[in-house]
């Protein structure tokens, strides 16, 4: 018998934890212990330690200084003259565990990236963002020499990326399916999340942030409610750490328009499947294209029917008109009329929200993922000689 593949995976969660967080958790936890053996390296007092610690996996920690976009001087010079101790101690670790490959999680880990090459192991560089600025692109580019695999989160992300083609692979996020089969009925999962059981309800999972376009959606409801005077539109998340303006004036906004009442802001949810089974409509309105977007995997797990902006990971993850529709970006009308459209036809809605279910069982899958990183994690080792 071949001993494991040891992995040092190399992970901070930046922000309120997001689909990036989640799904290495989920990767790492369900990887076959028989062919892999796992050391997460996070940031000192992230907030998955704990979870990765209960699931049996080797945690170390370490103070990873996430790099600063701010024009504030005095941020950038405590980032770079934190980053090499920080390298240092990364690449101890990794060699101290005689880790056979590093998994660098999402692009903004430049110390993992770096600590990888100077502990000279073989480096997977999973790259989750879409380059909007110079220096994202710049970053991207880097990472595509560097790295000896590049695994894009969906083909947009892959597009991006200066990698060849023998070095990138696009492998698409999986989500745990089975904290979506026992889901009940609409109805009792209304009940169940204290939601008015005959209100139509939309629903936008994610953090408040100005590119996750919660306020095109809030543009949106005055056409919402014309048609479907009685509809609840559920604001699910919490304010992303350096945005808290936004927020505050989404609320603004809806007092406004005179929507308010319509509208409930949850805060952060840990019952998202739930949720997503109460809802009619998942709207994912984001301005800028969303890399992957596990909401749209999750409401179509839950057979809830999406509408997204037509960019990035949805163009991947939905097929438009089958599993819900896809709109241009920045474009309230379009969404609005949508959404109208789902809330319109509930057999039309049953059969998009059943289609999509397919959908995710067949390619979104956590075994599929699981199985399709192992690959990735089997042949750089293989590749690289070990
Ligand atoms: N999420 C959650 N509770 C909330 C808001 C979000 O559990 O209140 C989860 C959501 O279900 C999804 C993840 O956070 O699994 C967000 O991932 P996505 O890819 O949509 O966006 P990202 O955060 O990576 O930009």
């Amino acid at each position: 018998m071949t001993a494991p593949i040891r992995i040092a995976f190399c992970h901070y969660t930046a922000d309120v934890c997001g689909g990036s967080d989640r799904c290495l958790l989920d990767l790492v936890v369900a990887l076959p212990r028989d062919r892999f053996e796992s050391l997460v390296i996070l940031k000192t007092g992230d907030p998955l330690a704990d979870a990765y610690r209960d699931a049996g996996i080797a945690v170390a920690e370490v103070n990873f200084v996430p790099p600063r976009r701010a024009a504030d001087l005095g941020k950038l010079v405590h980032f770079f003259a934190a980053f090499w101790p920080t390298v240092f101690r990364v690449a101890a670790h990794i060699r101290r565990f005689k880790a056979d490959l590093v998994h660098v999680n999402t692009s903004v880990n430049l110390q993992g990236l770096v600590a990888a090459r100077v502990a000279r192991r073989p480096l997977v560089a999973h790259v989750r963002e879409l380059g909007g600025g110079r220096t994202d692109a710049v970053i991207l580019r880097i990472i595509g020499i560097l790295a000896h695999r590049v695994v894009a989160i969906s083909k947009a992300v892959g597009a991006t990326l200066g990698a060849s083609e023998d070095r990138l692979r696009v492998v698409f996020d999986g989500i745990d399916l089975s904290e979506y089969a026992a889901l009940p009925d609409q109805r009792e999962a209304r009940a169940r999340c204290g939601l008015d059981l005959e209100r139509p309800i939309v629903t936008v999972v994610g953090r408040m942030e100005h590119w996750k376009g919660q306020h095109i959606l809030v543009e949106a409801i005055p056409a919402i409610l014309a048609a479907h005077p009685e509809t609840e539109i559920l604001f699910v998340g919490g304010p992303a750490k350096n945005k808290p303006a936004y927020m505050p004036a989404l609320q603004a906004r809806c007092d406004e328009l005179g929507v308010t009442r319509s509208v409930t802001f949850t805060g952060i949810r840990n019952d998202i499947p739930m949720l997503m089974a109460a809802s009619d409509v998942l709207a994912l309105p984001t301005c800028t294209a969303e890399p992957f977007g596990r909401t749209v995997v999750e409401a179509m797990a839950a057979r809830c029917p999406v509408v997204a902006t037509a960019a990035g990971g949805p163009m991947d993850t939905m097929v438009d008109g089958e599993t819900g529709y896809l709109v241009p970006i920045e474009n309230a009308t379009a969404l609005a009329e949508k959404i109208n459209l789902i809330l319109a036809d509930r057999e039309a809605a049953r059969v998009l929200g059943a289609q999509g279910r397919a959908r995710a069982e067949a390619r979104f899958s956590l075994p599929r993922h699981v199985q399709d990183m192992a690959a990735v994690f089997e042949e750089t080792v293989a590749e690289a000689g070990g």
